[in-house]
């Protein structure tokens, strides 16, 4: 621990600078009356006549203090600038003809009255670039310091295994990993080696951070909490100072568990993303520290690393090799069991009504993770109290739902009847195919309501199940329903089509190019992936590169077989809805009028149209 000298001093210095203010505004001279200031000539009428019973003579000027005549309300002195090399001897003797009492300042005047100010200025110009120069001095002996965050004995985290769920793979390996620690004979005694670095991996929000907070409350060892990120400093090797002094510390207080979370910020490959945009000297220097520190002790010391990140492809390919982080774990998107499970946990903080079904929940929620449950909780609890209700019911949770897959209602934007007409038959027409193909999501509701930025409706469809793979002909449906809105404007207005459709569009088209690239499901091009994505496997961002390793030849192809499967979808598309015209019609209607329609009433509506 380095000894705060810093405070004391600054006190001393505030002192300092207190006192001599305090001077420097006290021997300020000060005139005492206000001294009119007069013409020479008018002076020497004054000093002349005797109406001047006091003369003080400075460098620069001549003060006279005037006899009050009784009654005068006469500025009590006068002043006049002092003529520079003049002979005065003649004043003097006018002066002291008319009775003045005649004093002299030599030295003084304006430059002795402004003397303590430049004492004042003098001191700042001294002691500022000193009081800078020490806190930049300080300011640097800190920043090669980790900033790692010490839970121990005495400080644990409130957080624990109870406090997780939906993932008990994870929990169970974990919980290993603690006992490595705690019982190191038990495992050693066989021969067995004791992991040095555990890495959790897994889609953001599903627990990691949550996870090894747990373990710090559980382990029962000082634990040490740092985020990748805070390595990084624009000062090139102070992220390299700071693992080092990481480990160091780490290694005094052995048994224990060091942290690191969001690992990707260092640990990027050093042969991917040599870019100009990031600071790559100062990551390198970071992350060969980590690798060299990793080295240089073994787990028979008792301290065991653990990492997290969503993003373990771009992380260097040493960090990951025996010896360093050779053990992953993987925190998985949570299936029913571990979301009802979940929403279960988060529910304990909150009031429920009779009608909340969690079961119900978790199946209407597949692809979630603990983050949006935990979300989706909150947002029912704020709704609830919104209308003054004393427990949340199904439907806040419906809405809560809805709030964080699409976004909030927008009701406030007004649209023209034109572009309502417009919407409307553009939602039925998604609605209608996927009502129509075998293998769509089922319809939960369609709506003109604007949901998310950019969108004028939406069509929800929910699927019924988790699904880990999906067919050929079940991706082509779900293209046959993205294209249905457009297939529907273009039916109901002759050809004249909008805007709207653009989002759509964009889907499909990545979609059959990932059938076309990825999954093998192009005849023309094989059963052979194209390119190679840069990252993202959890995380598919827009801006994820991919390396092309095709000829210009076979990327002709690729575009041509993308845009077959495009255009084929939505020739059926259309197929569907001229087939289905009355029914498009009907929806659409209803839609301008009631704005949502749920399953039943969907339902409903159809049944009456085919019945007619
Ligand atoms: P990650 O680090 O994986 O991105 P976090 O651990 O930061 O995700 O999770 C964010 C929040 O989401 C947690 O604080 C917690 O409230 C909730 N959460 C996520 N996963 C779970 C889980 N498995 N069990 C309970 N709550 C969870
Ligand atoms: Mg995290
Ligand atoms: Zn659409």
């Amino acid at each position: 621990m380095n000894t705060e000298k810093r405070p004391f001093s600054r006190t001393i210095l505030l002192i300092y600078f207190l006192i001599a203010g305090t001077l420097v505004f006290l021997t300020a001279p000060r005139t005492t009356s206000p001294s009119r200031t007069v013409s020479y000539s008018e002076f020497l009428k004054q000093a002349r006549n005797g109406s001047l019973s006091k003369v003080e003579i400075t460098d620069t000027q001549f003060v006279g203090t005037v006899k009050t005549p009784e009654g005068s309300s006469e500025p009590a002195q006068v002043s006049t600038s002092r003529p520079v090399s003049m002979d005065e001897s003649w004043l003097l003797q006018e002066l002291a003809a008319g009775g003045a009492e005649i004093t002299v300042r030599r030295g003084s005047g304006n430059w002795g009255n402004a003397l303590p100010w430049y004492l004042g200025l003098l001191l700042v110009v001294i002691f500022l670039p000193m009081l800078a120069g020490r806190q930049r001095m300080t300011q640097i002996s800190s920043v090669g310091k980790s900033k790692a965050k010490l839970y121990d004995q005495y400080s644990h985290s409130t957080v624990s295994f109870s406090d997780v769920a939906g993932v008990d793979e994870a929990e169970a390996e974990l919980v290993e990993v603690v006992d490595f620690l705690k019982n190191p004979q038990k495992y050693t005694k066989l021969g067995g080696r004791i992991p040095k670095g555990v890495l959790l991996v897994g889609p953001p929000g599903t627990g990691k951070t949550l996870l090894a907070k747990a373990i710090s409350g559980e382990a029962n060892v000082p634990f040490f909490s740092i985020s990748g990120s805070e390595f990084m400093e624009i000062f090139v090797g102070v992220g390299a100072a700071r693992v080092r002094d990481l480990f160091e510390q780490a290694k005094q207080r052995a048994p224990c568990i060091i942290f690191i979370d969001e690992l990707d910020a260092i640990g990027k490959s050093r042969a991917s993303g040599r870019g100009v945009l990031f600071n790559n000297e100062e990551r390198e220097q970071t992350l060969n520290q980590l690798l060299a520190e990793m080295d240089g002790f073994d787990s028979s010391s008792g301290v065991i690393i653990m990492a997290a990140t969503n993003t373990p492809e771009v992380l260097d390919q040493a960090l990951l090799r025996a010896g360093r982080f050779d053990r992953q774990i993987v925190v998985d998107r949570p299936d029913i069991d571990g979301r009802e499970a979940i929403l279960k946990l988060h529910a304990r903080k909150v009031k429920l009504g009779s009608s909340v079904d969690m079961r119900k929940i978790a199946a209407r929620t597949p692809g979630m993770v603990g983050a949006d449950l935990a979300n989706i909780v909150n947002e029912a609890a704020l709704l609830a109290a919104r209308h003054h209700a004393d427990a949340i019911e199904m439907r806040d949770i419906e809405e809560a739902i809805d709030r964080v897959m699409l976004g909030m209602e927008r009701k406030s934007r007004v649209m023209s009847p034109g572009e309502k007409e417009r919407v409307a038959y553009h939602e039925s027409g998604h609605a209608l195919i996927a009502l129509s193909v075998e293998h769509a999501n089922p319809v939960h509701r369609v709506s003109i309501i604007p949901r998310s930025i950019g969108a004028l409706g939406h069509t929800l469809q929910l699927p019924t199940e988790d699904r880990f793979l999906m067919t050929r002909t079940e991706l082509l449906d779900q293209l046959t329903v993205m294209l249905g809105g457009r297939a529907a404007e273009e039916i109901t207005f002759h050809g004249e089509v909008s805007t709207g459709a653009a989002d759509d569009l964009e889907r499909a088209s990545e979609l059959a190019r990932q059938m076309v690239t990825r999954f093998g499901m192009s005849a023309h091009m094989g059963t052979l992936t194209y390119g190679k994505p840069l990252a993202g496997r959890f995380l598919r961002s827009p801006f994820s590169l991919e390396e092309r390793n095709y000829s210009e030849r076979t990327a002709e192809m690729i575009d041509d077989e993308v845009r077959t499967l495009v255009e084929q979808s939505y020739r059926r598309s259309l197929d569907i809805l001229n087939g289905r015209h009355g029914e498009l019609i009907r929806i659409a209607r209803e839609l301008i009028q009631r704005e949502t329609l749920d399953r039943p009433a969907l339902d409903q509506l159809l049944h009456e149209t085919t019945a007619a």
